[in-house]
């Protein structure tokens, strides 16, 4: 293996049992929480290694750096994931090439993503990203939680769209387990009205023990397995 494949494979091992000990304090089974590598700022040949390591799901959050190495890994067989924000003129192209969008949090999106996967003549899908600021705060990307059942209408109107679930990033300057534990709440009703929508998005390399202690399905993780990202974005 090249050092490169050597220091993936460390990191993603290292990932791989804090998710199983998290899950064992969460009195969960590992089976339960699915691993999205954000490969974001990292080349198709990392891609290409974590693939060769067991990875299955990958994350993306900038719409041409996303297309472009979906296109180079095709052979690999991945599920692509958008976890980025996402403009309406762009969302149509995403959805020919992501198998999951994460970030859908507002209606205008709906339209172009169901074009976007009537094109590719593939079913996307699709998590509502929640907004888990407290209320009047400086607004980060994410629908306020008083507003999911309407957009959840909107996907399930659409043809060839799935709605699978939610997706959050906890906010700056808050304990995550706090914003986890209001996401939890959000969660449980929304599954109430939408039973097959279990699927939770939460946790990154710095919080997943505190999103899978609140029920996370998937972590989206980048820096613990590739490194520290290029400081100019
Ligand atoms: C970049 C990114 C991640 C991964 O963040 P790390 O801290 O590098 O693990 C997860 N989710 C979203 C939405 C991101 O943009």
């Amino acid at each position: 293996m090249s050092a490169r494949a050597d220091e993936l494979a460390a990191n993603l091992d290292t990932v791989r049992r804090r998710i199983a000990t998290a899950c064992a304090d969460a009195g969960r089974d590992e089976g339960e929480v699915s691993l999205v590598v954000v490969t974001k700022f990292f080349p198709a040949t990392d891609v290409r290694i974590l693939a060769d390591l067991g990875v299955t799901d990958v994350g993306e959050n900038r719409h041409q750096e996303a297309e472009a190495k979906a296109a180079e890994c095709a052979d690999l067989g991945l599920r692509w994931h958008f976890i980025g924000g996402l403009q309406s003129n762009k969302a149509a192209a995403v959805a020919a090439y992501a198998d999951v969008v994460e970030s859908v949090d507002r209606a205008k999106l709906v339209g172009p993503l169901s074009r976007g996967a009537h094109g590719r003549g593939h079913d996307v899908d699709v998590l509502l990203q929640v907004s888990l600021d407290p209320p009047g705060a400086d607004h980060r990307s994410g629908a306020d939680p008083a507003d999911l059942a309407a957009l959840a209408a909107r996907v399930e109107e659409a043809g060839m769209l799935r709605l699978r679930g939610l997706m959050a990033v906890a906010p700056l300057g808050e304990d995550p387990a706090t914003a986890f534990a209001r996401l939890a709440e959000v969660r449980a009703g929304f599954v109430d009205d939408h039973p097959d929508a279990t699927v939770l998005s939460a946790g990154m390399s710095g919080d997943l023990e505190a999103a899978i202690g609140c029920g996370a399905t998937h972590v989206r993780v980048g820096s613990a397995v590739l490194g520290a990202r290029p400081a100019v974005q």
